[in-house]
C-alpha cells in the first residue's frame, strides 16, 4: 500500500518563500533583535519589579489589566485574543504572509503524513470509523494533501471523520474552502456545523479545542507546528533564585520586561519540569522556558488515546530536553522585537519534546511515546525519496524545480548545494531542525517509522 501511495497522485506547484519559524543557531532571535531590551540575553536590561516604586502611577495598558503579566499571558493574548490576535483575522502563511510551514512548501509533506496515518490505521485493525483530528491546521493544506494522496484507498478515507481544532474564524473559513467543503443543511447545532469535504466525501467539523472533539471512536491526532504556538513562561536565574520574567508597562507606556519579586504560580511547573531533568542539565542554564499548556494538551491527548485507541503525531521544531530562551517574533519573514506592536507578528517558542514525553507517560500507562526523530529521518523512512522520483517522472520543468527545492527544504540540512540563484533565496533545509514524535495506544504496537 505504501508503494502504491507513493507512486500515484498528481503534482501541484507550490510558491516558495524563505522564513520558517525555527531560528538556525547563527540566526538566533536574540541576534536579530533590535536594540530594545526585550530579547537581550543580558539580565542587566531586565528591571526588577520592586525597583519600580511608582509602578501604580504608570499609565494603564490599553490592552491588558494593570500590573505585570507573565510572558505566557502576553503570548496567548498576542496570538489568540478573539479580537486582535495574530491568527484571528488573517492568513499569515506563505510568501505574502509572515512565515512558511512544511505543508505550504510541498504537497509531499501532507502526503507523507497521510502515509503515516494510514499505516497507523492498519495497525489499529482498519476500524471502519476513525476520528482524524488536526490541531491548528493553518490553511488546511496538510489535510488537503493527505486526503488527495489517500483518495484511492477508499476503506481508509471512508472511515474518516475529520475534526479541525482551530481558534481562528478566518482560518476556519480558509480551511473550509481549501477542503472544498459543502455544508450539510440538516444540522441544527450552529456551533458544531457539519460539512463534507467534496475531495473524498469525508465529514469535517470544526472545534475551538481538543476537548470539544467527541470521544468514543479510535482517534488519530496530528499536530504540526501547533505546540510551538502554545504560551511559554520564562524564568531567569537571579541572585535570589529563579524568577519569572514578566511583561510590564514602562513610564513612557512602552512594554518592558521585569522579573517577578516573588515566586509566581507558574513556578510549580518550573519545579515539575526540573524534576524531569538531570541536575547537570539544569545547573548549566540561567534561563528556562516551561509550557504548562503543552503539558496539559499532552495529557489530554494521552488520555484520549488511552480511552479511544489510536495515536498522535507531533511535528515541530524544538529540542529533546529543557529549552532555555527560544521565544521569538516573526513579521513578514523577519525576526522582530517580541514586544513590538503586539498582534502584528507571530510569537513562537521551541518545543520541549522531553516534557511532552514525560507528560504523556505521567498521564497514562496505556500509551507509549516514540521519538523524537528528525523530520528528515521521518519522511525518509516513509518513502519521500520514492515519492519525489515518481512525481518528477511526470511534470513540467517549473514543477521539477519546485519539487527539488521543496524536497530539499523538507529533508535537507543548511543551504541547498544545487542552488544557483541569489544567495538570499537559497532553500534552507528543515530536515534536522524539525522533530517528529508519536504517542500511541500500546495496543497498536510501535508505529511506523519509529520501529
Ligand atoms: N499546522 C499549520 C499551521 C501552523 S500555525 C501548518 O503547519 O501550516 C498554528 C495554527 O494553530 C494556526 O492555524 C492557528 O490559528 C492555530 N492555533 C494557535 N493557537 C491555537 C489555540 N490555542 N487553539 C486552537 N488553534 C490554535
Amino acid at each position: 500500500m505504501l508503494r502504491r501511495l507513493l507512486l500515484q497522485a498528481p503534482t501541484s506547484c507550490r510558491r516558495l518563500s524563505n522564513a520558517y519559524r525555527y531560528s538556525a543557531p547563527s540566526h538566533s532571535p536574540r541576534f536579530f533583535s533590535s536594540s530594545s531590551s526585550s530579547q537581550s540575553p543580558n539580565s542587566s536590561f531586565i528591571e526588577h519589579v520592586e525597583d519600580n516604586a511608582n509602578h501604580s502611577t504608570s499609565p494603564p495598558s490599553a490592552t491588558f489589566r494593570g500590573g505585570p503579566i507573565s510572558i505566557a499571558e502576553y503570548m496567548e493574548e498576542v496570538l489568540t485574543n478573539p479580537k486582535a490576535g495574530f491568527y484571528i483575522n488573517r492568513d499569515v502563511f506563505g510568501a505574502e504572509g509572515d512565515f512558511i510551514t512544511s505543508p505550504e512548501v510541498s504537497q509531499m509533506f501532507g502526503e507523507m503524513v497521510g502515509v503515516w496515518a494510514m499505516c497507523l490505521w492498519e495497525q489499529m485493525g482498519q476500524p471502519n470509523k476513525v476520528n482524524l483530528v488536526e490541531l491548528g491546521p493553518g490553511r488546511g493544506t496538510l489535510m488537503v494533501d493527505l486526503l488527495r494522496g489517500a483518495s484511492k484507498f477508499k476503506n481508509f478515507t471512508e472511515s474518516l471523520q475529520i475534526h479541525m481544532v482551530e481558534c481562528s474564524p478566518t482560518l476556519q473559513k480558509l480551511q473550509h474552502s481549501n477542503l472544498k467543503c459543502k455544508d450539510e443543511d440538516n444540522t441544527d447545532d450552529k456551533d458544531n456545523k457539519r460539512s463534507v469535504s467534496t475531495l473524498t466525501g469525508t465529514p469535517v467539523t470544526w472545534h475551538a479545542a481538543l476537548e470539544q472533539v467527541p470521544s468514543g471512536l479510535p482517534t488519530i491526532i496530528i499536530a504540526h507546528e501547533f505546540y510551538d504556538a502554545l504560551p511559554v513562561h520564562q524564568f531567569q536565574k537571579a541572585s535570589r533564585g529563579w524568577c519569572e520574567k514578566m511583561v510590564d508597562v514602562a513610564e513612557d507606556s512602552s512594554f518592558r520586561f521585569v522579573l517577578s519579586p516573588q515566586p509566581t504560580p507558574a513556578t510549580l511547573f518550573l519545579m515539575k519540569r526540573c524534576k524531569w531533568a538531570a541536575t547537570e542539565e539544569i545547573a548549566k542554564l540561567d534561563h528556562i522556558e516551561v509550557c504548562p499548556k503543552a503539558m496539559e494538551l499532552t495529557q489530554t491527548i494521552a488520555n484520549r488515546i488511552s480511552s479511544d485507541g489510536g495515536g498522535a503525531l507531533i511535528i515541530d521544531y524544538g529540542l529533546n530536553g529543557v529549552v532555555a530562551d527560544s521565544l521569538q517574533a516573526i513579521r513578514k519573514h523577519k525576526f522582530v522585537d517580541i514586544l513590538d506592536n503586539p498582534g502584528s507578528a507571530d510569537l513562537s517558542a521551541y518545543v520541549d519534546f522531553a516534557s511532552i514525553r514525560h507528560s504523556a507517560e505521567e498521564a497514562s500507562g496505556d500509551v507509549s511515546v516514540h521519538g523524537p526523530m528528525t523530520q528528515s529521518q521521518f519522511l525518509g523512512s516513509l518513502g519521500i525519496n520514492f515519492r519525489v522520483d515518481a512525481l518528477l517522472q511526470n511534470c513540467t520543468d517549473d514543477q521539477a524545480e519546485s519539487l527539488r527545492t521543496g524536497y530539499w527544504r523538507l529533508v535537507g540540512e543548511g543551504e541547498a548545494p544545487f542552488w544557483e540563484g541569489p544567495d538570499e533565496e537559497a532553500p534552507i533545509g528543515m530536515g534536522t531542525r524539525y522533530l517528529a514524535m508519536a504517542i500511541v495506544n500500546k495496543r497498536q504496537g510501535v508505529p511506523v517509522p519509529f520501529q
